[in-house]
């Protein structure tokens, strides 16, 4: 086995992040991440036949003894619930989970979310190990210790900051994903070059078709690039409370894309959060050209590069202005004296920008 690429994320909860193909297999650094004798591997109907078994394989050959079970969630962000959470939180107590155990989280963000938030639940906090399986997931929702459920009020209402113990990315598992959910994940690795760095954008320029076609090293350099940023940022705001906001470039647009839909991009006809993330970065750039920030030619580049990934870059038909900037509003990144959104200066450069115009707003949704 290929030593896999690994990343730190500092601040009081360290963690390390380690990327390579058939990491699922290495039952030492599994094994190296639990503490007692319990683990729970809490993994969706997609993910849990394909990789489950490997995983539990590993960790038994590695930890003779160990007690582990398995909870199995029906796929789809329609089951990120209070009530699926309550079943891992009973899956937990038939195992007879201590507060030594680990919950190994073996799927995309709804898998990774969930279970990490029953793990910060459980006895007040145990170990989670994120094992993301989807591209979005190894490159943003495993990192940075976000924890949540929905409510039918709204979108990961309930949740926890609990960073993970380790994060272990089996890039080989991307090789299931399907096509949609891949460039929905490369919409998020586009986005940290877009705020962050020029050079990554140059970099992904060349390496677009390699990233399409599933090539494991250019998918593991993305993957561990993206994730040196994320964790630049978590390490310097654990909580949020300011520059992690950059992070949202793009989805304050997008956010509003999605609740407008109605959430319908996983059964097929909106887009889903890779793909409204996508629109919103072109917007969120034709904004700062419109606000005079931002030169057109980095606007043209970012859409050039999203297209060629196979994402959206134009508002689907049908949906308003004026309805958009209204659920913007009441995005938790608006203030009193207008729309508090994340802006650029060009390609590698973001800044948060508070008071923003609605008219303006309304006038790039619009054109
Ligand atoms: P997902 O977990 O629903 O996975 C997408 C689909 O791919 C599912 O059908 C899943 O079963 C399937 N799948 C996963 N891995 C597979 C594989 N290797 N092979 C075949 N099929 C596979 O969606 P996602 O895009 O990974 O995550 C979205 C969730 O992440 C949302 O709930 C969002 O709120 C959350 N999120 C959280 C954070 C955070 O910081 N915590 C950040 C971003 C997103
Ligand atoms: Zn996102």
């Amino acid at each position: 086995m290929t030593s896999p690429l690994s990343v730190d994320v500092g601040g009081n909860a360290a963690y390390r992040i380690s990327i390579g193909p058939d990491l699922r297999h290495d039952g030492t650094l599994l094994a190296h991440t639990l503490r007692g004798r319990h683990a729970l591997v809490v993994s969706d109907a997609h993910v849990e036949p394909l990789y489950a078994t490997d995983v539990v394989d590993a960790l038994h050959a590695a930890k003779p003894g160990l007690s582990i079970d398995r909870f199995v969630l029906p796929p789809g962000e329609h089951e990120k619930t209070l009530a699926r959470f309550g079943e891992c939180l009973d899956a937990l107590a038939r195992l007879g989970a201590t507060r030594d155990a680990t919950v190994y989280a073996l799927g995309g963000g709804v898998v990774g979310d969930l279970a990490g938030f029953a793990a910060a639940c459980w006895m007040r906090g145990i170990d989670v190990v994120q094992l993301p399986t989807t591209l979005l997931a190894m490159v943003d929702s495993s990192v940075g210790g976000k924890t949540a459920v929905d409510l039918p009020a709204g979108k990961n209402l309930v949740g926890a900051f609990h960073p993970p113990r380790a994060v272990i990315a089996d890039t080989a598992t991307l090789r299931t994903l399907p096509e949609r959910e891949l460039r929905a994940g490369l919409a998020e690795v586009v986005k940290y070059g877009a705020i962050f760095d020029i050079a990554f954008l140059d970099w992904l320029e060349q390496q677009a078709e390699a990233l399409l076609a599933r090539d494991d090293a250019a998918l593991a350099e993305a993957i561990a690039r993206s994730c040196a940023y994320k964790a630049g940022v978590v390490a310097r705001d654990p909580f949020e409370r300011g520059d992690r906001a950059m992070l949202n470039f793009g989805h304050t647009f997008g956010h509003a894309i999605e609740t407008e839909q109605g959430y319908t991009g996983t059964l097929g006809d909106g887009l889903n959060h890779g793909e409204a993330v996508s629109v919103g970065m072109v917007l969120a750039a034709r904004l700062s050209t419109a606000l005079g920030l931002a030169p057109q030619v980095d606007e043209d580049r970012l859409c050039v590069l999203l297209a060629r990934l196979g994402l959206p870059v134009t508002l689907p038909h049908g949906l308003e202005p004026h309805a958009l900037v209204a659920r913007m509003r009441l995005d938790k990144k608006a203030d009193a004296q207008g729309l508090r959104l994340i802006l650029w200066e060009g390609a590698g450069e973001a800044r948060i920008v508070p008071g923003v115009d609605e008219d303006a707003v309304r006038a790039v949704l619009a054109a």
